[in-house]
């Protein structure tokens, strides 16, 4: 379908592309600002998603709300807060008491704590689909109008937005935000580069029943052939459960995909040890290939790159979506500073780009250098890393500073709009 350009485009002032996590939070940030009453004219917001969404039911399903658990930082539920989520979403959370970080066949160990770092908990871990349900149930009460299940012809910089061909149908916005996750095919149709470095990982994801009550722990446990995480989850049928994260080398988690279920838990064990006791059962198991991906460009006049699509992150530290929640927040914060015939200009968005950078640039070394260093096999490098485990179990301000990190604390001031 080619697009008329003399045809005047269906208006409006934001359009998001990419309904996932990221896409509706923002959405949800921006609808925020408009109930705020400003002076001017509301803000006309379009998402546009590819994958059918069912909005009257409040039980939609996207790629973004998949299998997965989420590890929620306190800067996530601050800007959950603000959109007023929360009370729903908190209703099926975990609370992380504590991090207990550990290094296979090594001594050094460390425990983070929620009470030593003087908050309620250091975390909290969401099951995607429940924190789907919940956006989407709020999205369904909004003004923002949602179209799913299309795909995006073309798209078209003019003079003062961009043009879009969506379905068949021309749409003109002032502002276009990129949230279609990594590899971003929108993106790619603006000729935006994609940086990627493959990790030759795969994470493998499934929910675990317990022997034994997590008591609100988070594991995270480094090994020779990668990490894995083990997340604290609500009970289901009153038995204790654990969110899985394990990364393994490709060809290993092959062979991990296809083993039956008796004998994943067997090697799951033998890796993790008895800390929870004996897994009980395992579920369904799904697995992503892990790379880090980063756009080579994040801000265009008149467009913003966001979540995924901007910077995918590998999945140990529990930061990439934690980190687009903070880019969103903060973008909302900026176009709530401006008039809506000034919702493209670049030195607004620019001013977006630099307020994240810092937060965007530590969380992106974090997250790529933790399994990196954990993954070495040297025994100078172990030493090393045991050391550093060791030196945080006995110096809380160094531990501290770590929880302040993981919690989003570090490097921004989210949700403090
Ligand atoms: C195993 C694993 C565990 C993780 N755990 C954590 C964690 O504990 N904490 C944390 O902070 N982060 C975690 N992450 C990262 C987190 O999942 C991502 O940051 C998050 O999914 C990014 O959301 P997104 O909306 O940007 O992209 P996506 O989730 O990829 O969503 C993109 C959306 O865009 C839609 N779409 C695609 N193409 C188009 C198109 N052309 N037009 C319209 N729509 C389109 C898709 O259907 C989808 O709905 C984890 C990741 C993995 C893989």
């Amino acid at each position: 379908m080619t697009v008329d350009e003399t045809d005047r485009g269906r208006e409006y002032d934001i359009v998001i592309v990419g309904g996932g996590m990221v896409g509706i939070s923002l959405a949800l940030l921006l609808n925020r600002q408009a109930l705020q009453g400003s002076e001017q004219r509301p803000r006309r917001i379009l998402l546009v998603e590819a994958q059918e969404i069912s909005l009257s039911k409040g039980t939609g399903y996207s790629a973004s709300f998949d299998a997965r658990s989420t590890a929620l930082s306190w800067s996530s539920r601050k800007i959950y807060q603000l959109i007023g989520v929360w009370p729903e979403l908190k209703t099926q959370v975990s609370e992380i008491a504590q991090i207990h970080v550990s290094d296979r066949s090594h001594m050094g160990l460390t425990r983070i704590d929620a009470q030593e770092a003087g908050v309620e908990a250091l975390g909290y871990v969401v099951e995607n689909r429940w924190l789907g349900s919940v956006l989407h149930k709020q999205l369904a009460a909004t003004d923002i109008e949602v179209r799913d299940a299309v795909s995006i012809e073309s798209i078209r910089p003019l003079a003062a937005g961009m043009r879009l061909s969506v379905g068949g149908q021309v749409i003109d916005t002032r502002l276009l935000v990129i949230a279609d996750g990594a590899d971003s095919s929108t993106a790619k149709k603006l000729g935006i580069q994609t940086q990627r470095h493959d990790y030759n990982q795969t994470g493998i994801i499934a929910n675990l029943c317990l022997q034994k009550s997590h008591a609100g722990v988070a594991y995270e446990r480094f090994t020779d052939q990668g990490p894995m995480a083990l997340l604290p989850l609500s009970n289901f049928a009153g038995r204790p459960r654990s969110a899985l994260v394990w990364t393994q080398p490709n060809d290993v988690a092959q062979t991990l995909m296809s083993a039956d279920d008796q004998s994943f838990l067997e090697q799951l064990q033998q890796r993790f040890g008895h800390r929870l006791g004996r897994f009980q059962q395992v579920g369904e198991r799904i697995s992503y290939p892990l790379a880090l991906t980063t756009s080579a460009e994040q801000v265009r006049r008149n467009l913003v790159v966001m979540g995924n699509a901007a910077h995918s992150l590998h999945p140990v530290a529990g930061q990439g979506f934690n980190l687009s929640l903070r880019d969103a927040a903060a973008l909302a914060d900026s176009l709530a500073q401006v008039a809506n015939d000034q919702l493209g200009d670049l030195e607004t968005l620019e001013r977006y780009q630099q307020r994240q950078a810092a937060d965007q640039c530590n969380t992106v070394i974090f997250s790529d250098s933790l399994p990196k260093l954990f993954g070495i096999s040297s025994s100078a490098a172990a030493l090393g890393r045991n050391a550093g485990l060791v030196a945080m179990d006995l110096v809380p301000a160094l531990r501290n500073g770590f929880a302040r990190f993981g919690m989003g604390m570090a490097t921004s001031e989210a949700g403090n709009q």
